[in-house]
């Protein structure tokens, strides 16, 4: 049935090292977001699958894989960093097919994935306890260890990367994973278990059960075999899973998007800001949890950046996601009609420019026209929550205290950007900023699988990426031997 670049059969689990059918055999449809076309079908997991799917998990953390020294573990991921750079053309073309993503974009997301297993496996056996000064006659020192089986759940919008960070960590750190992608987003989840298999992995070590968020997603929260829960997504569903977590009485990571504001000031360099300022809204369709969906500006240069933000955002071009353009579709018609019930809040006049949709595209694809809003309120809704769309807000600004008034007065506080000659100002505001990311005079850094990520207020908590995420997947031990 389907022409997309696949070696397996996308219509089963990855349970304990083995293909299999749900539970209860039956599947859910794959959707090209550019056409509307089904273009494959994956297997509805259940709580039963999940079930298994802990088992398996625990299982492995019994044997071969909870035995395994660390450098082994590494050595693994690395090699399998190795093996999703040999499949980059065909994962690239899966996602974008998958979740409706420009050509490129995708490629930038499995080279984000290799570089995720690159690093967490070079970072296997490098975490280290610590030895602590004590009484006379102790030795005591700390040791790091795995929390046990966690459990993943990820969203549609960059599934590789949100995989690779969180996956990536948890197996460094020795624990055995249970992952439920979105179903919107399977495929390349899919994939990277094979993959996972041909590196070295033991059987269960990684265990990949798509289904609905409210079938497989809330057993898998509920599972009691769970020691770890590790959510990106909506609020309101991240409010589940923190709930379910509280019942098991397990840790959770969670990181729940945003409305990041980008700070512009007269004395920044717009020629270099522009492109950021414009990318940072529409890459990927604006589906982005850090995307700079605020841009803040000085009053005395917000004309001056209207026009140039204007004629940027009209000039972008919208086609399928293997024609490779600036924008493609949104990943379902769900997410379609969310970002046009938020552009239905704009008046005319507060819409500064709107790209042209060409004709041609697709009838069943789920395109939406980038577009620019302006004078608007703070408070609007178009400037408090997260659209999800290709939709930037510009709101101005007087100074840096009213700068930081309108950036942190909204529920989130994921990322935030200055741009200002102003070294100064950048420190100032770097703290006054209330974001787990600050980035001075750049946005998104490429990416930065090294940086630590993660939010504060309704963005979430924990954090993910660079080392740090080592500490999360691992809990402190404390050995105190007395020797006399
Ligand atoms: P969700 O938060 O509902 O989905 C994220 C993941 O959670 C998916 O794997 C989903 O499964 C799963 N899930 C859903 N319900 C449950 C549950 N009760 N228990 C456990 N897991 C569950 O986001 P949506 O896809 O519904 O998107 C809605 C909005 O959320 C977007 O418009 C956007 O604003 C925001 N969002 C933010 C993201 C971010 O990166 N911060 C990512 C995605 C969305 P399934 O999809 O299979 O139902």
């Amino acid at each position: 049935m389907t022409d997309l670049p696949l070696w397996f059969d996308p219509a089963l689990l990855f349970i304990g090292g083995q293909w299999s059918p749900s539970a209860t055999d039956e599947t859910l449809p794959v959707i090209d977001p550019s056409t509307g076309v089904e273009i494959a079908r994956i297997a509805r997991g259940g709580k039963a699958d999940i079930a298994a799917a802990v088992i398996a998990a625990e299982t492995a953390l019994a044997g071969a894989w909870g035995a395994m020294p660390a450098f082994e573990r590494g050595r693994i991921l690395s090699r399998l960093g190795m093996l999703v750079l040999d499949h980059v053309d065909a994962l690239a073309e899966m996602e974008a097919r998958d979740v409706g993503k420009p050509l490129r974009q995708a490629r930038n997301d499995v080279i984000a994935l290799a570089r995720y297993c690159e690093f967490y496996g070079g970072a296997a056996d490098k975490l280290h306890g610590q030895t602590i000064p004590f009484q006379a006659g102790f030795t005591v020192y700390t040791m790091r260890e795995p929390h046990g089986v966690t459990g993943h759940i990820i969203p549609w919008n960059y599934p590789m990367q949100i995989l690779g960070r969180s996956i990536g960590a948890a197996l460094a750190t020795g624990n055995a994973c249970v992952l439920k992608p979105a179903e919107e987003a399977c495929l390349t989840a899919l994939a990277f278990a094979d993959l996972a298999r041909q590196a070295g992995f033991p059987p269960g070590a990684l265990n990949v059960v798509p289904g609905l968020g409210l079938e497989a997603g809330a057993a898998l929260t509920a599972n009691p075999g769970i020691r770890h829960l590790s959510f990106t997504g909506s609020v309101a569903t991240g409010r589940h899973v923190q709930i379910a977590a509280a019942e098991n009485i397990v840790p959770v990571t969670l990181e729940l998007g945003g409305k990041s504001p980008q700070l512009v000031f007269a004395d920044a360099d717009l020629d270099r800001a522009l492109p950021f300022l414009v990318n940072a809204g529409i890459q990927n369709a604006g589906q982005t949890c850090s995307a700079g969906s605020r841009i803040l500006v000085q009053r005395s240069i917000h004309d001056q950046l209207a026009v140039r933000l204007a004629s940027a955002i009209n000039a972008l071009k919208v086609a399928p996601a293997m024609d490779d353009a600036d924008v493609g579709p949104l990943v379902s018609a769900r997410q379609k009609s969310i970002v046009e019930s938020f552009l239905a809040k704009a008046t005319p006049g507060q819409i500064l420019a709107q790209a042209p949709l060409p004709a041609g595209l697709p009838r069943g694809g789920n395109y939406i026209a980038p577009t620019l809003i302006g004078h608007i309120p703070p408070d609007h809704p178009l400037a408090q929550d997260e659209i999800f769309g290709p939709v930037q807000v510009l709101i101005p600004f007087d100074d840096e205290d009213d700068a930081i008034r309108i950036a942190n007065g909204t529920k989130y506080g994921l990322v935030a950007s200055v741009w200002s000659a102003d070294g100064g100002r950048q420190m100032r505001l770097a703290k006054r900023l209330h974001a787990g990311q600050v980035f001075l005079n750049n946005y998104g850094a490429a990416g930065g699988v090294e940086l630590p990520f993660g939010g504060t207020g309704h963005s979430g908590h924990g954090r993910e990426k660079g080392f740090e995420a080592l500490y999360a997947f691992t809990a402190l031990k404390t050995v105190a031997a007395w020797h006399g």
